[in-house]
């Protein structure tokens, strides 16, 4: 089953000639998406908490920031791009009485509408537009020309109205340069969640925090087992991006390639396929929101803890260490 994907000729701009667009938020995705929307010629409001450097980042991009209420009442698409866990409390409290029958309610990331915390009132439609890419190249690729890709979903019952405005808000971004594929809030949710859980932040993180932990325990020196483990995954992944498995296999030695066959399936291996199932489950049937969720009522203890513990590891003291002799990394601090 192959995507289907929605180009510029398949969206109208017109479409959204007489809307208000509101976006809740100026962080990241809100002052890409604002600024890529008013450039297109869209009529941009901005919902935006007063007192933060990012009301002031509003203002000097010439907006006019208004309380998150009133953006809302005042807007016909109104995108919430406020931190995913803080969504569902300020969804019931400031934006889902300000929403009118004929509004849509929009998002980047289907978890909140997915899991039940964002629920639109009658007459309202979900819709999620969701670049693949973070803000700041949202609008270095717009203001190039270009656009990064994005997805497009609906509730179930929207109608086709919904979902052309979502195309016209996609083209008025830059998605539709890049293409836009066609997807559901479930999939959007689950495959993201299992992408960032499973490779991108989880697994890869813990990957190079044993190896590294392998190889000084055995007597090696910290700073070769941080370049060994953590240093040059980038030029490996670069390579990945560009030409996926096949060319980073082309480019490595062919020891490295010969030792990649003969290894890695003894460090990812049928066990980490069953674990792997395990997650997935846990997120299609809610587990993983659930935790999430009440670990942020409690003021989120141990999430808290174990970003204390992992930033004190000795890997990451290193890290510091050695990032700062080579003076073409713009090193960044936490
Ligand atoms: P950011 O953290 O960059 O921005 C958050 C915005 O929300 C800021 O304007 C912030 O204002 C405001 N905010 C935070 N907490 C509160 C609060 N308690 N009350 C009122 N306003 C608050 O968010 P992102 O742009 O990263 O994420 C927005 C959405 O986009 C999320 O759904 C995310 O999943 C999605 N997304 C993000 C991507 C990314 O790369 N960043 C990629 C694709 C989707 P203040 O400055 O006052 O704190
Ligand atoms: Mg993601």
């Amino acid at each position: 089953m192959t995507a289907t994907i929605y180009y510029d000729s398949d969206a109208n701009l017109e479409l959204l000639k007489d809307k208000t667009i509101a976006i809740l938020g100026y962080g990241s995705q809100g002052h890409a998406q604002a600024q890529n929307l008013r450039d297109s010629g869209c009529n941009v409001i901005i919902g935006q908490r007063p007192g933060s450097a990012n009301y002031d980042l509003a203002v000097e991009h010439g907006f006019e920031p208004m309380s998150l209420a009133d953006a809302t009442s005042q807007g016909d698409l109104v995108n919430v791009l406020l931190p995913d866990e803080v969504q569902g409390d300020i969804y019931r409290n400031q934006i889902r009485d300000n929403l009118s029958p004929g509004n849509i309610i929009m998002c980047s990331h289907g978890f909140n509408v997915h899991f039940g915390q964002v629920e639109a009132p009658e007459g309202v439609d979900t819709l999620l537009v969701a670049p693949k890419g973070p803000g700041h190249l949202v609008r270095s690729e717009f203001e190039k020309g270009g656009g990064v890709p994005a997805l497009i979903a609906l509730n179930e019952g929207a109608s086709d109205e919904t979902f052309q405005l979502g195309l016209a808000y996609a083209k008025g971004i830059g998605g539709t340069r890049g293409g836009v594929i066609q997807t559901s809030f479930a999939e959007e949710t689950e495959t993201d969640l299992f992408g960032e859980q499973v490779v991108l932040c989880g697994g890869v993180s813990e990957l190079v925090k044993m190896a590294f932990e392998t190889l000084v325990e055995a007597g090696y020196q910290p700073e070769m087992a941080y370049f060994e483990c953590l240093h040059e995954l980038k030029l490996i992944v670069d390579l990945f991006y560009e030409g996926g498995l096949s060319y980073m296999r082309y480019s490595v030695s062919n020891t490295a390639e010969f030792g990649d066959y003969s290894t890695g399936e003894r460090i990812i291996n049928e066990d980490t396929r069953t674990e792997m199932r395990k997650v997935l489950k846990e997120i299609q049937d809610g587990v993983f929101a659930r935790n999430w969720i009440l670990e942020n009522r409690a003021g989120a203890p141990a999430f808290k803890a174990r970003r204390r513990r992992d930033h004190d590891h000795e890997l990451e003291q290193v890290g510091r260490r050695l990032r700062k002799l080579m003076t073409w990394i713009d090193a960044k601090e936490v």
